[in-house]
């Protein structure tokens, strides 16, 4: 039993416990490429959250990891089979009952892991400033916390490398041999600015890729997953720290 990890403690020992920090993970249910399992961003996700508050944890971190949240925002993926949408408008009725529980509580402090593009809980997070203003809530993509480049001899961002490096890291009985992943080859943007990323707009997923995958997979490895992963871990519980010990009336220097 984790007593930083709210699915594995009791009221006995969480009431005895101090929180200042809760910690939500939250992935996505969606092909990844041809080898990669469904759940992929969520096991991700849920591993390096646990893993990262374990050493928070060691440190004196006062926090407690949620369970992660399965669905991800996948409106651009509604004509691949069984891809799960969860609407932003859902996502932010989910994020207000769990900040009004953690508010009601005094857990003043909260931090949504998330390991899926396709969500963006930053305008919620401002509006839930509005609703709950005793509470700090902030947002980290973990995929954006180290240079992937480091890492990785292939970018991406769907299926690729570093997630299939990852997962044969994480849970390789669930990963089929790369041999069967297809390339992760994408098409770009037509409209110059939009593949700059100085303009956005929604990719419809399988206009841009037949395989569902976004990024070459073929050189992944274990060790690059364990690699990324121990690095990741260790920024990440940085930040659990930092915000376990940060005073909320006083976060600027
Ligand atoms: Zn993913």
């Amino acid at each position: 039993m984790k007593p930083y990890i709210l699915s594995e403690t009791n009221w006995k020992t969480i009431n005895n416990t101090p929180v200042e920090l809760a910690v939500l993970p939250w992935g996505a249910l969606e092909a990844h490429n041809l080898h990669l399992p469904f759940s992929t961003d969520n096991i991700e996700t849920d591993k390096i959250a646990a893993e990262a508050a374990k050493k928070a944890w060691e440190k004196g971190a006062k926090l407690i990891v949620l369970p992660v949240i399965p669905f991800g925002v996948n409106t651009g993926h509604l004509d691949i089979k069984v891809n799960i949408n969860m609407n932003p408008s859902t996502q932010f009725a989910i994020l207000k009952d769990i900040a009004n529980v953690l508010n009601g509580h005094e857990i003043f402090k909260l931090l949504i892991l998330n390991g899926h593009g396709g969500n963006d809980f930053k305008q919620m997070i401002r509006e839930l400033g509005v609703l709950y203003p005793k509470m700090f809530i902030c947002t980290c993509n973990w995929y954006q916390s180290v240079e992937n480049a480091e890492f990785f001899d292939e970018g991406g961002g769907h299926a690729d490398e570093m997630e299939t490096s990852l997962m044969l890291y994480l849970a390789p009985e669930l990963v089929l041999p790369v041999s069967e992943a297809g390339k992760g080859a994408a098409k770009k943007f037509k409209i110059r600015a939009l593949n700059e990323k100085w303009a956005w707009a929604e990719r419809k997923w399988s206009k841009v890729t037949s395989d569902t995958g976004i990024g070459d997979p073929s050189k992944a490895t274990r060790e690059k997953g364990e690699r990324y992963f121990n690095s990741v871990v260790g920024k990440i519980s940085d930040l659990m720290l930092g915000l376990s010990e940060a005073d909320i009336d006083d976060l600027y220097e």
